[in-house]
């Protein structure tokens, strides 16, 4: 029997610490969708592409090969061979990256990567369009919601945790205008999938979320 777990839900709401939880439970592949888009945007400012000219975003993804490890339990990222995991989660990718993944080349590249992925392995996998479009007939779908507020706290202390020097308030509007660009997008904006469980994370502990996703598989798997 496969198993495939589909994650959606805004950005700070908790998806891929607990897809990692789950998967790790589960014996199944983590997959962070959000990681590839970041990688692209990466790569566009890093070559100094103009994030707002279409056509040449789309070139960069011509040549671009984009790839995921597990490794020590933390999924890793690599862009044609390199482990840019660190480098795709600055506030500078993070301010472009919505710009990058509203493009069809773009998308259509991405979505073929993970496609393939799931393909040939069972995954927890989490984005922004994975239950409405990666993987629409996905065993379990999950929408993980919570305020901004609280998903505002949550990425300001990972970012100071990591060294990187924003305040609050900086955080709390990139979340806000992240949220606006990817719910309000032509192509596949985030939507809540049909038939997806709906887990507000507000006041649960990644502890809480994660029995709450193994619970509704296991419902699942015995109907
Ligand atoms: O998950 P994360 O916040 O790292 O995602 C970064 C960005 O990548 C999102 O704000 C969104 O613009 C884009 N994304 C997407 N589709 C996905 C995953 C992420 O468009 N499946």
């Amino acid at each position: 029997m496969t198993l495939k777990i589909a994650i959606d839900g805004p950005a700070g709401s908790g998806k891929t610490t607990t897809a990692k939880l789950v998967a790790k439970r589960l014996g199944l592949l983590p997959v962070d969708t959000g990681a590839m888009y970041r990688a692209v945007a990466f790569e566009c400012l890093r070559k100094n592409i103009d994030i707002h000219d279409e056509n040449a975003v789309s070139r960069i993804v011509d040549n671009i090969q984009i790839t995921q490890k597990l490794i020590n339990d933390e999924i890793h990222t690599f862009l044609n061979g390199e482990d840019v995991s660190r480098e795709i989660r600055s506030p500078e990718v993070s301010e472009v990256v919505s710009i990058v993944s509203s493009y069809k080349k773009v998308r259509d590249k991405l979505v073929e990567i993970q496609r393939k992925i799931a393909q040939e392995q069972d995954v927890v996998i989490e984005g922004r369009d994975i239950g409405t479009v990666v993987l629409k007939d996905a065993d379990v779908k999950i929408f993980m919601k919570a305020d901004l507020k609280e998903r505002a706290k949550r990425r300001f202390k990972e970012l100071r945790e990591q060294g990187v020097n924003v305040s609050f308030e900086e955080v709390l509007n990139e979340l806000k205008k992240r949220d606006e660009m990817d719910s309000n997008r032509k192509l596949a904006p985030l939507r809540v999938p049909e038939g997806a469980i709906i887990i507000d994370t507000t006041n649960k502990t990644i502890e809480e979320q994660v029995e709450e996703i193994i619970k509704e598989v296991k419902n699942k798997i015995r109907t």
